[in-house]
């Protein structure tokens, strides 16, 4: 078997060929909640959407989040996710306090960086493997009002990214970057690094909460037959989104929500754009001295190729890599790309650019990672495996993706 959340993860990470999955999204109360010492106790099954309704007129909120508001906590414990601000907040795993943990041949066990260190260490970015989390202890942090600020700060050249982005997220509350890599001409990599901030606002748009109207669903993904995205398509909505730093001379002021969940309600689209047969994520680490080969190959790669290219994206992480969790030094870029013949060699080509600049690649955004690439890039590879199976010898937890990474 294997626990499912939102079942919202690009990988089939909650599901797989004769596995039971486990649906974890009625389990969503709170269990405890202490504003004065800023934490809170919640049931894995919680979305992040629903939390944040709690929280956001309490003036608290959860530091690190993902980009969609129906995903669980306990999907954000199990693949460490990282939020946008990584190099400041760290992953998932720092906002954890303790957590619960279920498993039929060791019962209920409580998990914190004291208790049972290596299997807190082991179950936060675990991908499910160890059992189903039922419950988590997590640190909030106050803020002065449900409205952020965003300021757009245009790239001219991508190889002055790297510094743009530590002064961005010494100053910024939430940051990324936005580029045109479709470009095949000097244009590729221009874009925008998008820094948001915490204000002081009495502004009545904070009520608008819209957690409750997502629809992003795998049901509904593939309502689309065929995908509107070509090279032609993919080259007129770059050119106008890029011209959007041009424009916005002056921040903006918009709800938090729409700022920490940019994929939501309307712009769940993007995803049907891609039509029935659906798109690629590759997102990778890329320590900061190599980001510029990095890039410069894609580029050269795609002057040769035909390949629209839809999003590119990038994030400033700092830390320790450990196990299989997608943390570390460097650059966290994110590609888009429909999913086509073409699609399958540009991502051969990814694996063995981001192996030879010493990248990771992120387990839970790669549906088709091979194993021997992520044997390769993960140093702890092994360590993981071994203490999975030392913990549960039987491996009563199983999913597409371990079964494909032979965990
Ligand atoms: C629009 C969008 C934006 C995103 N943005 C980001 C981002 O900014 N940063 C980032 O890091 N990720 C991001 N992601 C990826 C996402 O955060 C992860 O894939 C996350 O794990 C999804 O959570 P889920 O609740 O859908 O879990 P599922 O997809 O259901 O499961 C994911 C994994 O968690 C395990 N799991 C879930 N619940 C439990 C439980 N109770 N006990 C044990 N294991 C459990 C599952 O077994 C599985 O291995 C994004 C995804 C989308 C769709």
């Amino acid at each position: 078997m294997i626990s499912r959340g939102a079942g919202l993860s690009y990988a089939a990470a909650s599901f797989g060929e004769g596995v039971r999955s486990v649906d974890h999204k009625l389990f969503n109360r709170i269990i405890d909640f202490h504003p004065d010492a800023r934490v809170i106790e919640v049931e894995s099954g919680k979305t992040l959407g629903d939390l944040y309704e709690f929280l956001v007129g309490r003036g608290l909120f959860l530091a690190t989040q993902p980009g969609h508001p129906r995903i669980t906590i306990g999907g954000c414990i199990a693949a460490d996710i990282h939020g946008k601000n990584q190099s400041r907040d760290g992953t998932f795993i720092n906002q954890v306090m303790e957590l619960t943990l279920f498993h039929p041949t060791h019962g209920v066990i409580r998990l914190s960086p004291n208790d049972e260190p290596e299997l807190f260490r082991l179950t936060c970015g675990g991908y499910g493997l160890t059992g189903n989390i039922l419950s988590a202890r997590l640190k909030l942090k106050s803020i002065p009002s449900p409205m952020a600020e965003v300021t757009l700060v245009p790239v001219d050249d991508i190889t002055k990214l790297p510094e743009m982005l530590k002064a961005s997220a010494a100053r910024a509350d939430f940051v990324f970057s936005w580029h045109d890599f479709d470009s095949r001409g000097s244009d590729f990599g221009k874009g925008f690094i998008q820094e948001g901030r915490f204000i002081e606002s009495n502004d009545a748009r904070n009520t608008n909460l819209t957690a409750g109207k997502q629809t992003l669903s795998a049901e509904s993904r593939g309502d689309w037959k065929l995908g509107i995205f070509n090279r032609f398509t993919v080259r007129m909505i770059n050119t106008l989104y890029g011209a959007r730093a041009k424009f916005a001379s002056k921040p903006i002021q918009l709800s938090l929500f729409d700022s920490i969940f940019p994929i939501q309600n309307s712009k769940e689209l993007y995803f049907k754009f891609f039509g029935a047969a659906g798109f690629y994520e590759y997102q990778a680490l890329i320590p900061a001295c190599n980001f510029t080969y990095f890039s410069k190959s894609i580029q050269l790669w795609l002057q040769k190729n035909d390949l629209p290219l839809a999003l590119a994206s990038v994030k400033l992480f700092s830390g320790r890599q450990d196990l299989l969790r997608f943390s570390g030094d460097g650059l966290c870029i994110c590609l888009d790309f429909p999913r086509c013949s073409t699609s399958n060699e540009f991502l051969q080509f990814l694996d063995k650019l981001m192996l030879e600049c010493r990248g990771i690649p992120n387990i839970i955004k790669d549906s088709r990672l091979p194993q021997n690439v992520v044997r390769e890039a993960y140093p702890q590879y092994e360590r993981f495996k071994s203490q999975l199976h030392q913990f549960d010898p039987a491996r009563l937890y199983q999913s597409e993706l371990s079964k494909r990474l032979e965990l």
